[in-house]
């Protein structure tokens, strides 16, 4: 795990550093990003240190995401947007720049230049029955 001293986000949520706050509750806080993909993106967070997503217990992911719907809501609309990506990023190779669980919420219209389409694959012979079984079985050890 980083070091929450030197987490930006643990300083927002402590209020160390400011943040344009959208919403805030015991465990949440939601603010502006400041570098944002388009007007009205959102971050939300726990307002405790965790890196990643499977770091946190599913009673705190569904408290901190339980604010989403309205977020979405707001967010889509305040932006004057026709959608919205929600994302989230877990570890450096997904992309995950700030080690601090959070949930973009990323206001989109119809022709913006931000992009979604990833090339997809395809599972070669028996690879796909091989991935169904070990994922039931990873997810029948750890639920
Ligand atoms: P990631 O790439 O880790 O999924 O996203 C990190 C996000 O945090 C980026 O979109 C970045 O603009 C945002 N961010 C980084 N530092 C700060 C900050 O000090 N304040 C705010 N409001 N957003 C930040
Ligand atoms: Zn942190």
């Amino acid at each position: 795990m980083s070091d929450e001293a030197d987490c930006i986000f643990c300083k927002i949520a402590a209020g160390e550093i400011p943040s344009m706050k959208v919403l805030e509750d015991g465990q949440s806080i939601a603010f502006l990003d400041i570098n944002p993909l388009a007007e009205g993106h959102v971050l939300l967070i726990p307002k405790n240190h965790f890196e990643t997503l499977d770091e946190m217990s599913p009673d705190l992911v569904a408290a901190v995401t339980a604010h989403l719907p309205p977020l979405v809501a707001a967010v889509t609309r305040v932006a004057g947007a026709e959608g919205c990506n929600v994302l989230q990023n877990n570890g450096r190779a997904s992309g995950q720049v700030v080690p601090h669980v959070h949930f973009h919420v990323i206001p989109r219209r119809a022709g913006d230049s931000l992009g979604y389409r990833w090339p997809a694959g395809s599972y070669a012979a028996g690879r796909a029955e091989q991935m169904h079984a070990a994922l039931q079985q990873t997810l029948g050890e750890l639920m």
